[in-house]
Formats: structure tokens, sequence, C-alpha cells
């Protein structure tokens, strides 16, 4: 399978969240491109959609927000997970193989086939946790 080109909309989406460095929310996206011809939720969705699918952007379902995938050591997209800093609203993305692999045990302990799994921590950052005062 080749992939395909991203469509123009596809690429505008991907790239405000790339240099966002936060999570955003597709209302939020809408708002960033809203005088480069994107005008409708509908639009942000179809991309976010596409974009989710071939795995260069994750959705946080804790935040009901959107971020790029950092693409460091992200498995296949088969599992994201995320350090979501309640403070500063950053999210750091990362992997490890081993809970993947656990979260792969447990699903089919239950026979459960799972397709992707995302998990999320909430908490403070270290850059917050260090801030004075
Ligand atoms: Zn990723
Ligand atoms: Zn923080």
């Amino acid at each position: 399978m080749t992939a395909k080109p991203l469509t123009t909309n596809q690429q505008l989406v991907l790239g405000v969240l790339k240099q966002s460095p936060s999570p955003l929310s597709a209302y939020d996206i809408l708002h960033k491109l809203r005088n480069k011809g994107i005008k409708a939720p509908l639009q942000v969705y179809r991309a976010l959609e596409v974009l989710i699918d071939l795995g260069v952007t994750h959705r946080l379902e804790s935040l009901n927000a959107f971020v790029a995938c950092s693409g460091k050591n992200c498995v296949q997209g088969s599992m994201s997970g995320f350090m979501i800093c309640n403070s500063c609203g950053r999210a750091e993305e990362f992997c490890d193989s081993q809970l993947h692999e656990k979260l792969q045990h447990i699903a089919s302990d239950h026979r459960f086939m799972p397709s992707h799994s995302v998990v999320e921590i909430s908490g403070i950052c270290a850059r917050c946790s260090t801030l004075p005062g």
C-alpha cells in the first residue's frame, strides 16, 4: 500500500498541530485556519480522521484534543502514550514497548482484539514542577 499525498487541508491541519506546543481542539484548529480557507468544522474533522489513521496525529481522549505525533518511538501507531501537564497544558508523547506488550497481554487475556491503545497520564511536567514559587 502506497501512502497517498496529503491534501491541502490535511497539510494545513497537520502544520498547525506541529507548530502548537500543546494539544488543540478541533475548534482551535478551525480558528487558526479560518484565513486559509477552512471554514467548516467538518473540513477539520475530515482532515483529522485521515491524519489519525495515518498515525501522524493522535487524539487525546481526556482533553478531546489533538496533537501531532512526535514520531520518536510511536509503536507503529498501535500504541501512543502521553503525559499531559495540568499546569502548562503540554502533552509529551512517550512510548514503552514493555507497556505496549503488557497492554496486548491484558487485551488477549480478555480475548479482546486491540487496534490502538492510548495511555494518558495527567499531572505536572518536569518544567512546571521545578518552577520557583
Ligand atoms: Zn505518535
Ligand atoms: Zn507543565
